[in-house]
């Protein structure tokens, strides 16, 4: 599958040409480092004087056009927006600067951080870290902490919660298919209901038994009620490198908008194009009728201007899969575009809020597990970085609210939302008496990729049709339909270069094989913490 010459000339992969450290001098964002080799697929190399195009400005795209720009190919950036760093930008309103949901910056993965290092070294910050859930007027430490959730739950729940776990331990669901049974056969039903049914179906607007066990196993892993009570009675054995990594995050200091706009001045400096404004509509691709390969040939990108077409020896894409089955030209088969019209995506927007005074609350973000509110989770800016939030003696909250594009929520005038995410601030508690006094909305459409019961099938179907374009690399979040993290998105981007330049990496196997970041990864080494939210 990987070795041979191909008819039109392109040579498929043998050996990677840079396969040590050696090769890369010291530049460890160089092809390549890392990764297990994977059953790959086979991809168009890269040559001297070749064209790329790139769809999309967010982490994975701009991952891409930097390190081609390093190694002098000619890039073009085509994005729809005006903002750089997709669902990583960071949104400004007079002055005050916020996220997208926040973003911590953290990852285990040596080139990501080489990027960013050279990228933004010194506009790095350490933010302490402190993140709770609010149930029912109470708050929890969050990471959950065993001891500290059964304390706050009161005796009667606590011994419920035991037995209902034991119960949960003695009758296992045999096959686990979704998230509700996998969930209950690790805490047990009783935990279950008050600490990952409710936020969870906030997050995915289905019920949690439409979720595949398979996202809760990424999220959440090696988990158990009883392995977090056992190592909670063991705090002081935990290593002061995993203390750090749970109490402090890296953050750029404007915000992750900084890191993404850093990378696109370096990819202008270096010659090359990013353009806003230019939504991808078309990509045109080629059948070579003797061997019936597919290749493609050009992109086609709307812009207040016109329709501009954009030819290129390959073409690096992290528009959402569905879109780009929908803009394939020629169509694709029937089955492909059915399959790729039944990925489902998940929607959110964030209603930023101003409010008099700066001492509202410490966490950098809360958990909302409360019912009877349609907030998810709301982000303290000011305890992000001071820099986001320009005037002393005011505080900058972004209520998060999960929602499909175009369902009530989404198609409300920002007023409404203002007033509703002013009104449940009040009602949970948490405005103590600080008048808000300006606020402002950002809809992010497609910032979940959703795991439903059909979506790796369907996403099956699509890459047997879109995998054989050798020209054609997907990578990132969205480009993949993977829950991906920064990191894993820029990995996914880097890869796909490395391959282009003879390595053989399973970009797939990204953030399914690799060690994944977040706090249940830490609470097996000996903290308690189970984790039951998407941060991301
Ligand atoms: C609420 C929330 C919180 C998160 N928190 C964290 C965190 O703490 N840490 C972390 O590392 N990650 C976090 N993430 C994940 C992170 O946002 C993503 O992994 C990352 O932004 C994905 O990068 P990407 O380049 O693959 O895609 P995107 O960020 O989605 O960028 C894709 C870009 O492509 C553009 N585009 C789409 N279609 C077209 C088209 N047809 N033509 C031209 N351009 C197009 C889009 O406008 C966008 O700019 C979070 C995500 C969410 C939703």
């Amino acid at each position: 599958m990987r070795l041979g010459t191909r008819k039109d000339g392109w040579r498929q992969r043998d050996a990677p040409p840079h396969s040590s450290a050696a090769s890369r001098g010291d530049d460890p964002t160089m092809p390549p480092v890392i990764a297990p080799d994977g059953p790959g697929r086979q991809v168009a190399p890269l040559r001297p004087g070749d064209r790329v195009a790139i769809i999309g400005a967010g982490p994975a795209g701009l991952t891409a056009a930097y390190l081609l720009s390093k190694q002098g190919f000619q890039v073009t950036v085509l994005e729809s927006s005006e903002v750089m760093g997709g669902i990583s930008q960071t949104a400004q309103y007079k002055g005050y600067r916020f996220d997208i949901g926040g973003h911590r910056f953290f990852t285990k993965i040596e080139p990501v951080q080489a990027i960013w290092e050279e990228l933004l070294a010194s506009e790095f910050i350490s933010v302490p870290r402190m993140s709770r859930i609010h149930y029912r007027g109470q708050y929890f430490d969050y990471p959950l902490r065993a001891m500290n959730a059964l304390r706050g739950l009161g005796l009667v729940n606590a011994v419920r919660i035991v037995l209902s776990y034991m119960h949960a331990q003695l009758n296992p669901i045999l096959i686990e298919e979704n998230f509700e049974q996998w969930v209950t056969n690790r805490f047990g039903n009783r935990l279950y209901q008050i600490f990952f049914k409710t936020y969870t179906e906030k997050v995915w607007g289905i019920p949690c038994t439409e979720i595949r066990a398979e996202w809760a196993a990424q999220r959440i892993q090696g988990l158990s009620l009883a392995k977090a009570i056992v190592s909670a009675t063991a705090l002081n054995k935990r290593s002061t490198k995993i203390k750090s990594l749970i109490n402090e995050f890296r953050y750029p200091r404007l915000g992750p908008g900084q890191m993404w706009e850093a990378a696109r001045d370096r990819v202008v400096e270096m010659g090359n194009r990013v353009l806003t404004g230019h939504e991808v509509s078309g990509i045109e691709y080629a059948t070579d009728p003797a061997t019936g390969e597919r290749r493609v040939t050009a992109v086609r990108a709307r812009t207040a201007g016109g329709e501009q077409r954009f030819t290129a020896e390959h073409v690096i894409s992290t528009m959402p899969v569905r879109n780009l089955v929908r803009a394939l030209e020629p169509a694709v088969p029937v089955r492909v575009r059915v399959a790729a019209e039944g990925l489902r995506y998940r929607d959110f927007l964030v209603v930023a809020l101003i409010l008099e005074g700066d001492d509202l609350f410490p966490d950098n973000w809360i958990y909302i597990h409360t019912p009877g509110v349609k907030v998810g989770r709301i982000q303290n800016f000011n305890n992000w970085s001071r820099a986001m939030v320009p005037e002393a003696g005011k505080t900058c909250l972004g209520l998060e609210y999960f929602c499909f594009e175009g369902d009530g929520m989404w198609t409300s005038s920002d007023e409404e939302l203002i007033a509703l995410a002013t009104r449940e601030l009040d009602e949970l508690g948490m405005a103590r008496g600080r008048p808000v006094v300006d606020g402002t909305v950002i809809r992010m459409p497609k910032a979940y990729p959703i795991y439903d019961g059909e979506y790796r099938e369907h996403l099956d179907r699509v890459r047997e049709f879109i995998d054989p374009i050798a020209n054609l690399h997907t990578v990132g979040r969205n480009g993949m339909h993977k829950y991906n993290n920064q990191d894993h998105s820029m990995l996914t981007a880097m890869m796909a270069i490395w391959n282009m330049q003879g390595a053989s990496h399973d970009i797939w196997s990204v953030n399914t094989d690799f060690e994944y970041h977040e706090e249940q990864r830490l609470e097996s080494s000996g903290t308690a913490s189970p984790s039951p939210h998407p941060t991301a």
